[in-house]
């Protein structure tokens, strides 16, 4: 099968690989029917994570071709939509909602999902079936279900947005956008984003944003303040992960308020004395997808959220150096390669 390796940063290749194989009785396999480029694929890329002829990807859907003897709730031809944890869904975390922590979690970057096929550990509490093949159109919205619409909702679930509260967003990337998406369906009344760039700012309007600030910084805090009567947004979503954007968070909320972070944290560091005199609820880190699946695919079967527009991009899998290129140069905000 063919398969994307990262070689050293900057440096991806489409190769052929091995077929997988059921390794566990509770292994799937599945045929994928689109695979995607994260924006955490990005931190290697560009050498600020290691890298050494690694498989790549974490984001899947696709069709169960084999099943092991233990795995009984998912069956061969079951179109599946799973996230970058594999878990047993069974454990007292997971059964808590932290699948992301599962005691017995695999990370499926470890076994890359940039591939025409990928088995799947702990199949049954893994991957959640759609209750028929889904038509064409919606594979993309299905695919952002996987992690960036599940990143993103947990985000908003994080930051407690709901009923007249006001959300503001830092991060226009999918997940910030997505980030918007949940906010609004779970019925934030305002909902602020940060965002310089002009497609983005439209898809974040369409998704539910009322007020949109090109500053960033402290200057965007100031812009956050203006807007909410001098106290800060009730909800802070940061979809980033650097240092600039956490404080921009913390200091956008409001006393009492709360930030859901989902951003990979790269040499963050938060001063305690700043962190004390914050007075905010911090809640974030590798969001639990698999908690939000089975809501978040039938919002996307009945047509009431179509999460697929952040693709900006699609290419075949075996041009998926191109859609790195596009995402590391930002012509892309988020690439799907067509398997
Ligand atoms: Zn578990």
């Amino acid at each position: 099968m063919r398969q994307v390796v990262m070689h050293s940063p900057g440096n991806v290749q489409v190769e052929d690989r091995k077929d997988p194989k059921i390794l566990e009785p509770t292994d799937a396999i599945i045929r994928l029917s689109a695979t995607c480029i994260c924006g955490s694929d990005l931190w290697p890329y560009r050498g600020v994570e290691p890298v050494d002829h690694q498989v790549m990807g974490h984001e899947y859907v696709g069709v169960v071709e084999e099943v092991g003897s233990a795995v009984r709730t998912i069956k061969v031809g079951d179109f599946v939509v799973g996230s970058f944890w594999a878990s047993d869904n069974t454990c007292e975390i997971c059964r808590a909602g932290y699948q992301a922590y599962c005691v017995h979690r695999v990370l499926m970057g470890t076994i890359g999902t940039q591939s025409e096929r990928a088995r799947i550990p702990l199949a049954a509490g893994t991957l959640v079936a759609t209750p028929r093949m889904p038509e064409p159109d919606l594979i993309p919205s299905l695919m952002a279900a996987s992690d960036v619409l599940g990143t993103g909702w947990f985000a908003a679930v994080a930051a407690e947005a709901g009923p007249g509260k006001t959300v503001a967003v830092v991060g226009d990337g999918a997940v910030g956008l997505l980030g918007i998406l949940a906010a609004k369906q779970l019925g934030a009344e305002r909902i602020i984003t940060f965002s310089r760039h002009a497609d983005r700012q439209a898809l974040a309007r369409e998704f539910g944003a009322t007020d949109i600030i090109e500053e960033r910084g402290e200057a965007g805090v100031a812009r956050v303040k203006e807007l909410t009567g001098g106290l800060g947004a009730h909800s802070v979503i940061e979809a980033v992960g650097t240092q600039e954007a956490i404080m921009q968070a913390i200091h956008s909320t409001r006393p009492g308020g709360h930030v859901g972070f989902v951003g990979v944290a790269h040499d963050v560091a938060i001063r305690g004395d700043e962190l004390f005199m914050a007075g905010v609820h911090l809640h974030g880190g590798p969001a639990p997808v698999r908690q939000y699946l089975p809501e978040l695919i039938q919002l996307i079967w009945d047509r009431k959220i179509n999460p697929g527009k952040v693709f900006d991009l699609m290419l075949p899998l075996d041009r998926a150096a191109e859609g790195y290129q596009a995402m590391d140069k930002r012509t892309a905000t988020k690439v799907l390669l067509t398997v």
